[in-house]
């Protein structure tokens, strides 16, 4: 998952106990040959996968780092195995990915708020502020007044605007976190964050609008989570594409509530005040009698990594055109090598377990005796811990144009503790796949648990969220916490376990214990949904006003169908 990711797992409240005895998938409708190649989906196999991916000779499979290539080589490998076509570039299945490793030097840098009248306020990387510096370059001076934006967030479908046609060249914008609150779901889908409400919206709107730097007001109940996760988060290495294309800011940065709210007083203003202001339609931004005095230094690393991409042709010589994708990320936080002790950041939940899904998927299909009419990828994505940045590439530069993608399906993290009886598919909801994935869920035996925390912004912070950025209906398919033989408080106490000592750890390592029947359930859960959606008469949408449905709308015009 996400490196900024706070895990606040929704642990909903299981009001069913439809959880019948029948064999699962037993009521699907799908053709004999399809139900025959799910049914060789084998836990034992994912395990496998987990064990061999999250052993320490694949270091932890670091981006840009040797485990995490020996990883993609192995996938390639298996894909081949299984008859799979290689859908990478020129004709392999890599595709490659380059990208730039920024790091502050911390020391170097200085961060200087000047007022009109009064005192210089000198700030202390990690204490007061962090920075980043995303044009790629060494250096960046910038020396600029400061405009507070509000919430920066300019959405005509729900008739706000932040900006109001203010000429940000050259400027820097200061703005809040999130979004403006609500329990209206007509408005900013009421209190589920929409992509709005986040940072990297943030600084690409205030970019495209010319801004040379971005600054985002810390405050923890509308961030969601605490000012030590932005310092741990941006203290090191961040990463970016390389051929990202468009303005970039050259600071993008935070600062902590205290620090704005000094900043504001030399200001002759008040934070609090500001923050009322900005929950108005009619707010207008407001130039602060203040510069920002910036010089911000970087170490630049450029790298390079792949994807591992692999197509099965659909049976329709029309359709097969058309596709739909599974991914999984294989990346992990690879080794920390100045950490004594175990320093190898082992990955086996996150995510070699949805790798271990993705090939069996991808085995199954290749075996089933009759094909789905419109082609079938499995990708195994790169970067995923750097900001989802592999999947952010292959989104696009899909192997076929987007517009003729149906559906992303991804896995990532699914904890091997047994049978689950709960599918967590936050977003579906959104597509009109949704009907289908509930009468998936109902053949599997399973209810569909709701997101509790849909203020936390899980959904976009993913890989199938590079999909839905280019238009592309796409969920991630996880498990609940109720799992069969026990009650839905030993699945959440199992989560919390996880979460406190595994989840990015050197801990999150393979264990012989593990039961892997959750993850071949799941792939079964995805291989019916997929096989569905793949012969399904027309291509997948998201709702009507769905804040994605613009961009399916531009993908498919500029598609080639
Ligand atoms: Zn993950």
């Amino acid at each position: 998952m996400l490196k900024t990711m706070v895990v606040v797992l929704a642990l909903g409240i299981c009001l069913s106990t439809s959880a019948g005895s029948k064999p699962q998938g037993d009521e699907s409708s799908l053709p004999e040959a399809a139900r025959a190649a799910m049914k060789g989906i084998d836990a034992e196999k994912i395990r496998a996968t987990v064990q061999y991916l999250s052993d320490d000779k694949l270091e932890g499979r670091g981006t840009g780092q040797k485990g995490g290539d020996l990883a993609a080589d192995w996938l390639s490998d298996q894909f081949k195995s299984y008859g799979l076509r290689p859908a990478g570039d020129n004709g392999t299945f890599f595709q490659d990915v380059k990208f730039f490793g920024i790091t502050t030097d911390q020391q170097k840098t200085s961060f200087r708020f000047v007022p009109k009248n009064g005192e210089v306020m000198t700030l202390k990387f990690g204490d007061n502020f962090v920075a980043t510096n995303e044009s790629h370059t060494e250096i960046a001076e910038i020396d600029a007044p400061i405009v507070f934006v509000g919430y920066g967030i300019n959405a005509p479908e729900y008739k706000w605007d932040d900006y109001k046609g203010v000429d940000l060249k050259g400027k820097v914008a200061l703005m809040l976190v999130s979004e403006p609150p609500s329990d209206d779901p007509n408005f900013f889908k009421g209190r589920a964050l929409t992509y709005y409400g986040r940072w990297t919206y943030k600084y690409e709107e205030a970019a495209r609008r010319g801004a040379v730097g971005a600054i985002l007001i810390h405050k923890t109940e509308m961030a969601s989570y605490g000012w030590e996760v932005v310092r741990n988060s941006w203290g090191g290495e961040s990463s970016y594409l390389q051929d990202e294309k468009g303005p970039k800011l050259k600071s993008a940065g935070w600062i902590q509530l205290e620090t704005a709210r000094r900043l504001a007083q030399a200001a002759g203003m008040d934070v609090d005040q500001m923050m009322k202001d900005a929950l108005s339609r009619n707010f207008k931004p407001v130039e602060l009698p203040v510069r920002l005095k910036e010089t911000l230094v970087s170490k630049v690393r450029p790298f390079s990594s792949r994807n591992v991409v692999a197509k099965l042709a659909g049976s329709d010589a029309q359709l097969s055109k058309q596709a739909i994708f599974y991914t999984a990320h294989y990346d992990h936080l690879g080794i920390h090598r100045d950490e004594p002790g175990d320093n190898i950041y082992n990955g086996a939940a996150d995510n070699a377990t949805g790798c271990g899904i993705l090939l069996e998927l991808a085995r199954a299909f290749a075996a089933a005796k009759q094909k789905p009419a419109r082609s079938v990828f499995f990708a195994a994505v790169t970067a995923e811990e750097q900001g989802l940045l592999g999947s952010k590439y292959l989104g696009l530069h899909p192997p076929i144009p987007a517009g003729d993608i149906s559906l992303d399906l991804n896995f990532d993290d699914i904890q091997p503790f047994g049978e689950p009886e709960q599918l967590v598919v936050s977003g579906a909801e959104r597509t009109d796949v949704y009907p289908e994935v509930e009468k998936t869920a109902k053949d599997f035996h399973m209810t569909i648990q709701p997101d509790d925390h849909p203020e936390a912004g899980h959904y976009y912070r993913s890989d199938h969220f590079s999909f839905a950025r280019v238009g592309v209906p796409a969920f991630s398919v996880n498990e609940g916490a109720l799992f069969k033989g026990h009650d839905l408080a030993w699945g959440e106490e199992k989560e919390r376990e996880y979460v406190a000592k595994r989840y990015h750890q050197p801990s999150d390592e393979y264990k012989p214990e593990m039961d892997f029947t959750a993850d071949a359930k799941l792939a079964k859960v995805g291989f019916a949904l997929g096989w569905a959606v793949a012969g399904a008469p027309r291509l997948a949408g998201w709702q009507s006003g769905d804040e994605f449905e613009k961009a399916r709308g531009a993908s498919q015009a500029r598609g080639t169908r």
